[in-house]
């Protein structure tokens, strides 16, 4: 049996082409879980984690499963039914903590934002005198916009604040401990140009005191977590799942790849590429989404013009030039694009590609 090898360029919202370390790392001899190795390089990966989240938090460790897990691991923790979570929604990720946070039993408080705007503190802050937990979106993917994460720190009050930074981390500054985090997750396989499969996660001491005793999830309990990945437990390492080690040492390779760069030099390319992509959408005729002024460099989001297939496009730059890009989300689902220029993706090279091949697309499909 034969697997047919699909080189295509992924400027999608997720995954994006992995960063060629992270793939080597991937075919690398396995280890056991327990192999002081192993356990040398998860400490080396919760290193690495503490850098990119800025943070001095012990319990900082990658989940075993995605970016979502990581929600859940949030809410799960945090929430005994009926506990208040304030929630800024403005996109589907959004959307999703307020159905992860009811499945747990929370109260939930919506404060809905239109679709392209970023989240607005003050508004978050005065719809409820003293909610449990505050939560939102530092990039939202199926918007493209970024959020002030240090606004929401400076008026959580007594809450925990819970940060997705999913898009972000990698690609951008999180600077969980001076914003004021007490929760992130992110995920491998947008800008830390990792495939899909963990979440790197980070909880502060506060809120790890403060957590559910017996939370509904087994495999999420970070009580249980602690000796899993960071010995933050005291007493060693203990046998909790079987990390997924090949992931956990792909993980390695991508964040080594990125320190190597430079966080500030990473931040600088991804902030360029955006602009150069925007500008020349802008030069191409086309109208951005969302609002100047909180335009993610790394997920650009772009109108559909009047007339233009969206669908259509998308195949023919598939079929045409093995190019992926993103449609838009819900009511956006045909009249937005989404173009991802993410980890090794955000260049000069790839935004001259997306470019030309996207305005031939228009024109031809
Ligand atoms: C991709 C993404 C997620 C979900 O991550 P998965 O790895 O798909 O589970 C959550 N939040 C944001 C902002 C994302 O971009």
């Amino acid at each position: 049996m034969s697997t047919t090898v699909l080189q295509r360029h992924l400027f999608g919202p997720g995954p994006c082409n992995p960063y060629p370390e992270a793939t080597a790392a991937l075919g690398l001899p396995l280890l056991g879980h327990l192999d002081p190795a192993f356990i040398a390089r998860m400490d080396r990966v919760g290193d690495g984690l503490r850098t990119l989240w800025g943070t001095k938090n012990t319990r900082t460790l990658p989940l075993s499963a995605t970016g979502s897990a990581g929600m859940e691991a949030a809410f799960v923790n945090t929430i005994n039914p009926g506990d208040v979570a304030v929630i800024a929604i403005n996109g589907l990720f959004g959307e999703r903590m307020c159905e992860v946070a009811s499945r747990v039993g929370a109260e939930v408080v919506r404060v809905d934002h239109e679709y392209g705007t970023p989240i607005d503190a003050e508004r978050v802050a005065a719809a409820h005198p003293n909610p449990t937990v505050i939560a939102g979106v530092h990039a939202e993917t199926s918007t493209g916009v970024v959020s002030d994460i240090a606004a929401l720190g400076a008026i959580k009050g007594d809450a925990l604040l819970i940060v997705d930074a999913v898009t972000s981390i990698g690609g951008m500054p999180v600077l969980a401990d001076e914003w004021g985090i007490d929760i992130g997750y992110a995920g491998t396989q947008k800008c830390i140009g990792v495939a899909p499969g963990l979440a790197p996660f980070t909880i502060s001491d506060r809120a790890f005191e403060r957590r559910v005793q017996k939370p509904q999830s087994w495999y999420l309990d970070l009580g249980l977590l602690g000796g899993y990945a960071t010995g933050a437990s005291g007493g060693g390492r203990t046998y909790h799942h079987t990390a997924p080690v090949a992931m956990v040492t792909s993980l390695e390779a991508g964040i080594d790849r990125i320190l190597a760069e430079g966080l500030d030099a990473v931040t600088t390319r991804h902030q360029e590429a955006g602009k150069l992509l925007q500008d020349g959408l802008e030069a191409m005729g086309l109208e951005l989404f969302a609002t100047e002024g909180y335009r993610l460099p790394q997920l650009t989001t772009v109108k559909v013009p009047e007339g233009t297939d969206s669908a259509k496009v998308r195949g023919y730059l598939l079929e045409r030039f093995n190019i992926e890009i993103g449609g838009g989300v819900g009511q956006y689902a045909n009249t937005v694009w989404r173009i991802g220029l993410m980890g090794p993706n955000a260049n000069p090279t790839s935004v001259a590609l997306i470019l030309a091949a996207l305005k031939e697309a228009i024109d031809k499909a």
